[in-house]
C-alpha cells in the first residue's frame, strides 16, 4: 500500500543516506525545537592525566525529540548544516553552555567550556558579534570558554576563518583544533595557526595499547606540540592501557568514556563530586 502506484523512490536505504521524506520531517522537527526548549546541553568532562582532576568540560549537542527521545547529534547536525539552522543551533548551545557555566561560577566551581563551531558559523558575517554578546549577556567570562573547529575548517585557509579567529583570541577566547590528524595537514602546518590546542582524533587513541603506529602518531604530535606551546587533549580514551600508554607519552589532558560520558549539567555536578580526587 504505501509504496503503490506512482510512489516516487528516490533515495536508497542501503547507502546510509536519510529519505528525503525524513529529511523534510527533521528540518521542521529542528524548527520546532528551536523555537521551544528541546536543544539541550550534555557536558564532557576533561581530565588531567597525572592528577585526576576535572580541568574542564566539552558541551555537546543534544535534541530532546518529543516522539523519538534523546537524539545526538549525528542524527541533525548534517541537516542544520544544510538548512543553514545550524546558525541557530550554535547559538542557542553556546548561549546554554555559556548560562551553565556562569552558574557553575557562581556556585564556586567555576570550570572552562569547550563549544564546537561549524563552517557554516564561522562564515557568518555577524558571528563575532554574536559571540562576544552571548559571553556579555550570560557573564561568562571569555578567557574560559574554548571554541573547536574541525581540522578541515581549521586549514581551509579561508580568509573569514583568519579574522574571527583573531578578533575572538584578542577577547581572550581560546581555539581548539578538533579531530586533529583525520586531515591532510602536516605537522609543518602547525606552526602558522592562531590556534591554542590540538584534540587528538579518536581513531588515534584507539591502537594505543598496541605498540606501532598509533603511538608514534601521537607521540610525534605530542613532541610538536609541546615544542610549538600547545596544549593537547586526547580524546576519546576508553581504557586504562590507553591511559598509561598517553601518560607515559607525556600527555597532559584526556576525555574520554573512561572518565565520563557526555552528561546533563545536573548529572555532570554529581558526577564531578564523586570523581574529583581530594
Ligand atoms: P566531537 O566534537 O569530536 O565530540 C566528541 C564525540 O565523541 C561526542 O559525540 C562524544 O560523545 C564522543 N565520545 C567522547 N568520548 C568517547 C569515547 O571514549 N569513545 C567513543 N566512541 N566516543 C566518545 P557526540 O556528542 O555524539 O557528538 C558528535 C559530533 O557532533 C561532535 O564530535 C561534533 O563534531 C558534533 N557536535 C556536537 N555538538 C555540536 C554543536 O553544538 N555544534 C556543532 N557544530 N557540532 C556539534
Ligand atoms: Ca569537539
Ligand atoms: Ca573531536
Ligand atoms: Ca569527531
Amino acid at each position: 500500500k504505501a509504496a503503490g502506484g506512482n510512489t516516487l523512490r528516490v533515495y536508497s536505504h542501503s547507502d546510509g543516506e536519510v529519505p528525503a521524506r525524513e529529511r523534510l520531517r527533521l528540518e521542521t522537527d529542528l524548527r520546532v525545537a528551536l523555537a521551544s526548549d528541546q536543544i539541550t546541553v550534555f557536558f564532557q568532562p576533561k581530565v588531567d592525566v597525572d592528577t585526576g582532576h576535572v580541568t574542564g568540560a566539552e558541551a555537546l549537542a543534544r535534541w530532546n525529540h518529543p516522539r523519538r527521545g534523546l537524539l545526538t547529534p549525528g542524527a541533525f547536525i548534517e541537516i542544520a548544516e544544510e538548512t543553514g539552522l545550524i546558525l541557530r543551533l550554535g547559538d542557542r548551545v553556546l548561549e546554554l553552555a555559556c548560562r551553565q557555566g556562569r552558574a557553575w561560577i557562581d556556585a564556586g566551581q567555576p570550570l572552562p567550556l569547550a563549544v564546537n563551531v561549524s563552517m557554516r558559523q564561522l562564515e557568518w558575517a555577524g558571528y563575532t558579534d554574536r559571540v562576544l554578546e552571548i559571553l556579555e549577556a550570560t557573564g561568562f567570562p571569555p578567557s574560559m570558554l574554548e571554541l573547536e573547529l574541525t581540522e578541515t575548517v581549521a586549514m581551509a585557509n579561508s580568509e573569514q576563518v583568519r579574522l574571527v579567529t583573531e578578533r575572538l583570541r584578542r577577547a581572550g577566547i581560546r581555539f581548539a583544533i578538533d579531530d586533529f590528524g583525520t586531515g591532510y595537514s602536516s605537522l609543518g602546518h602547525l606552526q602558522h595557526l592562531p590556534f591554542d590546542t590540538f584534540k587528538i582524533d579518536r581513531s588515534f587513541i584507539s591502537g594505543l595499547e598496541v605498540e606501532g603506529s598509533n603511538r608514534l602518531i601521537v607521540e610525534t604530535i605530542l613532541s610538536m606540540a609541546r615544542s610549538l606551546n600547545y596544549e593537547v587533549v586526547a580524546e576519546g580514551v576508553e581504557t586504562l592501557e590507553q591511559l598509561e600508554v598517553l601518560r607515559a607519552t607525556g600527555c597532559k589532558t584526556a576525555q574520554g568514556y573512561l572518565f565520563g560520558m557526555p552528561m546533563a549539567a545536573t548529572m555532570f555536578a554529581s558526577w564531578r563530586r564523586a570523581f574529583q580526587p581530594a
